[in-house]
């Protein structure tokens, strides 16, 4: 990440990524891993689900769920409600609660949000998970300078969803040419931001 001064010269709203923008994710995946052993073959199911989700978009979050439920389930013991159940009980909660004890957030995006608030910038999160108010309390941020918490499933799809990016964006009034995205992957964020014509600033561990 070069000098965020440089990287904000002529931008008015940012939107961040959550997931390994505003904190290192490194070891969270193990992490999890660990903690659901009881459960692995739902935690894979999540991850393979995920995957398949990328090429889908829904109208609304309730679609978009139903349907990555519906895929967690499918060839499985489980039902599409046991799905539901441990994602929102047990899967999403232990990563929040993960987060919160062994992640920080980057110094660097610590260092980029204080400029941003001195500049007076319009901030956002936009994530590809859920519980995006509930990890930013996690990782213990505040999240009252921040305009728009908002998921890509909210929305009905999964980054790099053109149509998402372009909510995010009229959500927030922005303009692309006065629009940064901030986020550790650029197959996603980076082409999130791409697709609404802003510019990416890319986060990484170096
Ligand atoms: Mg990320």
């Amino acid at each position: 990440m070069k000098d965020a001064k440089i990287e904000l010269n002529g931008v008015k709203t940012v939107v961040f990524d959550l997931d390994g923008t505003l904190y290192n994710k490194q070891g969270l995946a193990a992490r999890l891993t660990s903690r659901l052993w009881w459960c692995l073959p739902l935690l894979a199911a999540e991850r393979r689900a995920r995957k398949n989700m990328h090429y889908f978009r829904y109208a609304s979050q309730q679609e978009f769920f139903t349907a990555f439920f519906r895929q967690m389930a499918r060839g499985h013991w489980w039902s599409i409600g046991i799905a539901e159940k441990w994602y929102n009980h047990v899967y999403m909660p232990t990563m929040v609660r993960l987060i919160g004890r062994y992640h920080r957030p980057r110094p660097q995006i610590i260092a980029l949000l204080d400029e941003c608030k001195r500049m007076g910038l319009q901030m956002a999160v936009y994530s590809d998970y859920g519980c995006v108010e509930e990890k930013m309390e996690a990782l213990g941020i505040d999240t009252q300078p921040f305009e728009l918490l908002v998921s890509a499933p909210e929305l009905g799809a999964l980054k790099p969803s053109e149509t998402c990016a372009a909510a995010v964006m009229e959500m927030l009034h922005a303009e692309p040419e006065t629009t940064l995205f901030v986020g550790d992957r650029d197959e996603k964020d980076g082409a999130s931001a791409r697709a609404v014509g802003a510019r990416f600033m890319l986060v990484g561990n170096d």
